[in-house]
């Protein structure tokens, strides 16, 4: 079988470009592929694989009166899938990065391609598609430009491992921290780390680490298998074995340094931004094989200053009293307890507190695991353990002391809390018990002007766009200018976790930066330059082209290197800013026709006035205008690309406007100009900052720059730090622009200054200094702060500058 198709896909309605995508028909317990093979024909799809078994009479019959399409009839369609991922692989010589282990391997692969992207052209997997199909589909999207593989393997059970093995074919390995629940498959913790081993039987190199002589077990297994296997260990006890790794921690950085047993110099010194054993442990992986792959240490460091992990990872903050809280809501398994233990015990503070909660644990059963966490709790100097949840209630009597709750809002209520001080607190939740409350409650709220960004908020706010325009319609989220002020790179990482189809960005720039961190989900580049089709290439990115200037240069560009080139075509109906306009049609169609190495991914345009009704007439004729391009278009091309018009407003408002995709925007953040809508969305952003200092202000005084500021009388004003630098507009001084402190409305005095403005707080006898005053997001919302800014949300949020802090929050 040899496919002429570009993608594969298992998911019919994850099909992007039917006419280039081969479906392989697999049949699930819930979800049988074959169902669907007749609509994915009418739907444009020429390849098919199928099973056998599936491939039932009435199917056959009528596929016989198909045309132009390939069916290959198969016993089973992931072994056909697997075969055809190695030959793919096999097309390729370049080095293949094994991974697998228990924990970490995700992280490691993510963090291994950021590493690598200074020297290599990396492809790895996608998300964690590291299973039987997922490996495979990661596999198919090897392309030439690619001089590196990076690719995890899970396995589930026995027999499944060298199946992935043979795609593969990983010249270097890494072996990921080995856990201890072996799963229902497994008999025993051996046979599971034997299994995973077999991924590395015709590797080169393996690193691990070595710990509980792990060395010897692989050293034995190995022994007949691949006695050519160079065995790559590291350790942070014994100076004399393998690579000794020396740890220092000081505040939210670990120092590392590596030394080999054979050497008196160490080789790599580094400070990485992570204080947790799994994170270090997994920072030590990246980075020996990123020495063996010949990055320098000056690479390597730089490289993981750019790691940002989005997760809410293991945190150290200050608490209240006088505590420290080790916030570590994350991971929540044994595994995940066992590894944060350490640095609680590690910790200065005298006394020792853990709360934890109900572990999520698949493979052992309920009275073995919480035995399990009682033993390892009875082999520590904790003072102090506080549980909650139904499971800890029942089996507290295997714990020596401990008080438990059955839920969170019972702890909260009990008062306990409040007497904790002078403590180390580790806090280990998982999800559903809502352990941010704790940390809210137990932390000492920093002083810092900063824009809060709720994410629940963003995600309901998505989450109903989605119900609102279906499955058949498709989502691009618009990212550019820093996701609107938010940050792109953190808010992409979430859209494309929420399945977002597209992303948008406003230049190459832009684009580049979302790559490098690690988002893989197709891009347009809404104003590309001429002379960016090297970088928007090589990044995987997609320009919109507006005028024939760039149209017959990307031609141009892609007859002279080869390459096949993805474009969006921007319409001009109305909006008179980018875009082909309508007497330009006609020379359009007859130029796309002669370039048929330009692949219109999608047809665009733009509506300048879908948020207001007195535009309805213009916006319908927008809307037609750009119905009639698409249209010639396809004649023109012989192929249907995607159409979008709407913006966030027309989503609603413009039904018939939806077409195949739609771009979202401001009303991701909550911002809508519908009342009803209003009342769904949920207000995502808010700006906050604090009181520097408080003075009481006499009758005759004046307040600020100019004297302009002056009290009704005698009175008392708050100094706060944000100004027209952060950008809160001097529009808003003299009394025009409110903060809420304590709830209350103040209005501003004088006028703002740069980094500063002052607030009169008369009306406030009990507020002090370093109480929190918030700008908007909360009495006052961004509609209206907007408003009294003579200006529009969009230009507020874009405009609070890059020193105010973006603080991600999950309630
Ligand atoms: C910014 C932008 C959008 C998004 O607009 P919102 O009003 O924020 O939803 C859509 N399309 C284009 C071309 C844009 O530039």
């Amino acid at each position: 079988m040899h496919l002429l198709s570009r993608f594969i896909s298992l998911d019919s309605r994850q099909i992007n470009d039917p006419a280039q995508t081969a479906f392989f028909a697999i049949k699930g317990i819930h979800h049988d592929g074959h169902q669907f093979i007749e609509q994915l024909y009418k739907r444009g799809v020429r390849e098919f694989v199928v099973e056998e078994d599936s491939w039932n009479s009435n199917l056959i019959k009528k596929a016989e009166k198909w045309q132009g399409v390939s069916i290959y009839v198969v016993e089973n369609s992931i072994q056909a899938l697997q075969q055809i991922a190695k030959n793919h692989r096999d097309r390729f010589h370049i080095p293949i990065v094994g991974i697998t282990g228990s924990n970490g391997k995700t992280t490691i692969k993510e963090w291994l391609g950021q590493i690598l992207a200074v020297n290599y052209s990396v492809i790895k997997n996608p998300k964690s598609f590291n299973s039987q199909i997922g490996v495979p589909l990661s596999v198919w999207n090897i392309k030439p430009e690619h001089n590196i593989g990076i690719f995890e393997a899970g396995i589930s059970k026995p027999g499944e491992m060298a199946h992935l093995e043979e795609i593969l074919h990983p010249e270097w390995g890494i072996l990921s921290n080995i856990g201890e629940a072996h799963g229902q498959n497994f008999k025993s913790e051996k046979e599971k780390l034997q299994e995973k081993l077999l991924l590395f039987t015709n590797s080169k190199k393996l690193i691990f680490r070595d710990k509980n002589g792990l060395k010897n077990q692989i050293k034995d297994f190995f022994k007949d298998k691949n006695p050519e296997l160079e065995l790559i260990s590291w350790n942070t006890e014994d100076p004399q074995n393998g690579i000794y790794v020396h740890r220092k921690l000081e505040k939210n950085l670990c120092h590392l340094r590596f030394k080999k047993a054979t050497q008196t110099e160490v080789f790599l010194e580094l400070s990485i931004p992570f204080i947790d054993e799994a994170s270090i442990e997994n920072c030590c992986h990246c980075a020996i094989l990123a020495h063996y792959l010949g990055l320098n240490q000056q690479q390597i460091q730089q490289q993981f200053r750019l790691i940002k992990s989005i997760s809410m990872r293991l945190e150290l903050k200050e608490g209240l009293r006088n505590n420290q809280l080790i916030d570590d809501s994350y991971n929540n398994d044994l595994d995940g307890f066992k590894l944060a233990l350490p640095l609680l015990q590690n910790t200065h503070k005298k006394k020792k507190v853990i709360i934890f909660s109900d572990l999520l644990e698949s493979g052992l059963k309920d009275e073995i695991l919480y035995a399990t966490i009682a033993q390892q709790l009875s082999n520590t100097t904790i003072d102090q353990i506080i549980g909650v949840g139904e499971k800890l209630y029942k089996f507290q009597k295997l714990f020596k002391s401990i008080k438990v709750f059955q839920t969170t809002q019972e702890l909260i209520s009990n008062g306990i809390l409040n007497q904790l001080h002078d403590s180390a607190i580790l806090i280990k939740g998982a999800r559903k018990y809502s352990f941010e409350k704790l940390s809210n409650l137990l932390e000492k709220k920093t002083h810092c002007t900063q824009l809060e960004i709720n994410l629940n908020a963003l995600q309901h706010n998505l989450r109903y766009y989605k119900e609102s325009i279906g499955q058949e319609t498709k989502l691009m989220g618009m990212v550019k200018a820093f996701a609107y002020g938010t940050g792109s790179v953190e808010i992409a990482g979430i859209l494309q976790n929420q399945g977002i189809d597209y992303l948008t960005v406003a230049y190459t720039d832009e684009g580049v930066e979302l790559r490098k961190n690690g988002i893989y989900t197709p891009i347009m580049v809404m104003n590309p330059q001429v002379n960016d089709f090297d970088v928007l290439t090589e990044y995987g990115l997609e320009p919109e082209i507006y005028n024939f200037g760039l149209l017959r240069a990307i031609d141009e560009y892609s007859t002279s290197t080869g390459k096949n080139i993805k474009v969006h075509i921007k319409i001009d109906t109305g909006m008179k800013r980018l875009g082909f306009d309508e007497d330009q049609f006609e020379d359009l169609c007859y130029e796309l026709q002669q370039m048929p190495q330009i692949w219109v991914v999608s047809i665009l345009s733009h509506l300048v006035g879908s948020e207001s009704e007195k535009h309805r007439d213009f916006t319908e004729k927008q809307i037609n205008l750009f119905q009639k391009a698409g249209n010639l278009i396809a004649q023109a091309i012989g192929y249907q690309p995607l159409m979008h018009i709407a913006n966030s407003a027309a989503i609603q408002n413009y039904p018939n406007a939806r077409f195949d995709m739609v771009r979202l925007g401001i009303s991701l953040y909550g911002i809508s100009y519908k009342e009803e809508e209003k009342k769904i969305l949920e207000p995502v952003l808010k700006l906050k900052t604090y009181i520097s200092q408080i003075k009481n202000i006499k009758e005759e005084e004046t307040i600020g720059y100019g004297r302009r500021g002056k009290l009704e009388g005698a009175g008392r004003i708050a100094t706060l730090a944000l100004g027209y630098a952060d950008g809160y507009s001097r529009k808003l001084g003299m009394g025009i622009g409110h903060f809420e402190i304590n709830g209350i409305l103040c209005p501003t005095v004088g006028s703002i200054c740069m980094d500063m403005c002052m607030v009169d707080i008369t009306h406030l006898p009990k507020v002090k200094e370093g109480d929190e005053a918030i700008a908007f997001g909360g009495k006052v919302q961004i509609y209206d702060l907007a408003k009294q800014a003579e200006t529009i949300p969009y230009e507020l949020m874009t405009g609070i500058s890059d020193r105010v802090k973006r603080v991600y929050v999950r309630e």
